[in-house]
């Protein structure tokens, strides 16, 4: 008998409320009457609902986070007293680990071993880092060549307000990689979460309050990407829209930013290629693959999705992918055995279903999974997929599920076309004891990241970005917060 852990009864209050949005430092009504129903992904059942922004309520959002940048408050609060705001928050957001957890496990199906030590952690860590910035954002002086004597300088200014537009696979995580340097730089901003993970954004917000940031800097819009999300990435009040989902999507915000040229940063998809070579170490690369595709149950932009294995070793690479997957609990994530949760949504379930049955409509093998698992929700059992290649669907097209795909090569230049045969350039991984072999390949491969004898890696101070359909821009580290900032050149004549 599967044991779970209670539901908090902090959890239950706050998805017992009524929900709405958050401006201007309190709950603000919807205009309208639509509502959005939240679902816990494990149990498929209706645990809470959000308001559907209208148009009235987003310019009431943009028009509070407008007024808050103008105010001296925030304005020209004293960069190390920004500093200490953010740090705070973090502090509050530590202190409250455990009810985001539980919260970001019953909307977004997170398994509660993880939620804690990675979802909600990584969240206060990207508060601490930034707050670092806080008091280190400066411009610079210029030796110029113009005649007479001059004192010319830049100054480094937060763009304004920014929108804020964030997927449903890691909400908080995905929140705080845009709120943290955008509050860092001085920007407002309208948070826009997920319309199937939006419950950590609204306490998130509560939670800003609570730590003192001046009412309008911090606002939440809730409601559906065509609706609420769509008025943000075209509203003539917003500066900078700031998104991270799918590479469709992020095109017609592009399209929609185009209006007053918003300045634009985009964090989109991936099918990210993992290539193992003949001397890997494989106690490592098989069980270091697995996870690099199935973690977060394989809703992740960097996930390993592609698998290139070299013939020699391929068929015990596969079947020990297959076998270490078999041995993760895939199931409710209150179950604290579970490692891996269920899908989001129904949606996602059936998008994942139907590709593992394209794939076996395009003749490749299913080597394990290939299944939904349970009787309520929506998990998805890890899936292995043989006998591909670089034609098919399933290795051209972005799962977004417990989905590997895999397939054999012989030599290097052959698994260097075929891991940039993508318009994708997300991330990549390589699995070699040869270290020139392991530096020629980071060289060649056409990705924002690769990662050498490991999958993924990720550091608020590195960043993260794609090449080609997988972005524009990068997040963390010094890109992340100039993403929120612009340069102000000054000529001053001294005579
Ligand atoms: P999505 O693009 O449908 O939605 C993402 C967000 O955009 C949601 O808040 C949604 O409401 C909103 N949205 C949808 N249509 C919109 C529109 N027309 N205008 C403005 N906003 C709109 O993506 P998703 O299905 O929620 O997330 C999965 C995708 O996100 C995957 O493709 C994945 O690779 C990608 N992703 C990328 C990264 C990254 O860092 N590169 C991280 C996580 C997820």
């Amino acid at each position: 008998m599967t044991q779970l852990v209670p539901i908090t009864s902090e959890a239950k209050t706050f998805l017992d409320k009524s929900h709405t949005h958050f401006v201007n430092g309190e709950a603000m009504k919807s205009s309208g009457k639509g509502r959005i129903d939240v679902y816990n992904p494990a149990t498929g059942k209706v645990i809470s609902s959000i308001a559907d922004a209208t148009q009235n309520d987003v310019d009431t959002a943009v028009s509070a986070a407008r007024a808050a940048f103008e105010n001296d408050e925030w304005r020209n609060m004293p960069p190390a007293q920004r500093a200490n705001l953010l740090a705070k928050y973090a502090d509050i957001l530590e202190e409250h680990a455990d009810e985001l957890a539980m919260l970001e496990v019953l909307d977004g199906g997170k398994p509660l071993m993880l939620a804690k030590p990675v979802d909600v952690m990584a969240t206060v860590g990207a508060f601490r880092y930034y707050a670092g910035w806080a008091d280190k954002i400066h411009g610079q002086t210029h030796n110029t060549n113009m005649p007479g004597d001059n004192h010319v300088f830049t100054l480094k200014e937060p763009v304004g307000v920014a929108a804020l537009i964030v997927p449903w696979n890691y909400p908080l995580v995905m929140a705080g990689m845009k709120l943290a340097p955008a509050l860092a730089a001085g920007c407002t901003c309208v948070l826009k979460p997920a319309e199937d993970t939006p419950i950590t954004a609204l306490r998130l917000a509560e939670l800003a309050k609570e730590a003192g940031f001046p009412d309008g800097v911090f606002n939440v819009v809730t409601g559906y990407g065509r609706t609420a999300g769509a008025m943000l990435a075209e509203h003539p009040g917003i500066d900078k829209v700031a998104f991270t989902g799918s590479t469709a999507t992020g095109k017609a915000i592009a399209d929609a930013a185009r209006g007053n040229l918003k300045k634009v940063t985009l964090e989109l998809g991936g099918k990210s290629p993992n290539i193992i070579f003949p001397d890997a170490n494989l106690d490592k690369a098989i069980p270091g693959s697995a996870m690099g595709i199935f973690f977060n149950s394989g809703q992740v932009c960097t996930a390993s999705s592609r698998l290139y294995v070299h013939e020699k070793i391929y068929d015990q690479v596969v079947e020990g992918i297959a076998e270490f997957s078999q041995t993760m609990k895939t199931g409710n994530g209150l179950d604290m055995e579970v490692m891996f949760g269920p899908l989001v949504s129904d949606r996602q379930l059936k998008r994942v279903s139907e590709y593992v049955d394209i794939g076996r409509k395009e003749g490749a093998d299913v080597l394990c999974g290939g299944t939904a698992v349970g009787d309520e929700g929506y998990c998805y059992a890890p899936t292995v997929i043989g006998n591909t290649n670089n034609n098919m669907k399933i290795s051209r097209e972005e799962i977004f599920g417990p989905v590997l795909v895999a397939q054999k090569f012989s030599d290097t230049d052959e698994v260097v076309s075929l891991a940039n045969d993508t318009e994708y350039g997300l991330s990549s991984a390589v699995w070699t004891q040869n270290i020139t072999l392991a530096h020629q390949m980071a060289k060649r491969i056409k990705a924002g990241q690769v990662t050498i004898n490991c999958c993924g890696g990720a550091d608020w101070d590195v960043p993260i970005g794609g090449y080609k359909e997988s972005g524009w821009g990068r997040e963390n580290g010094e890109d992340g917060l100039n993403n929120y900032l612009q340069t102000k050149s000054v000529f001053v004549s001294l005579g």
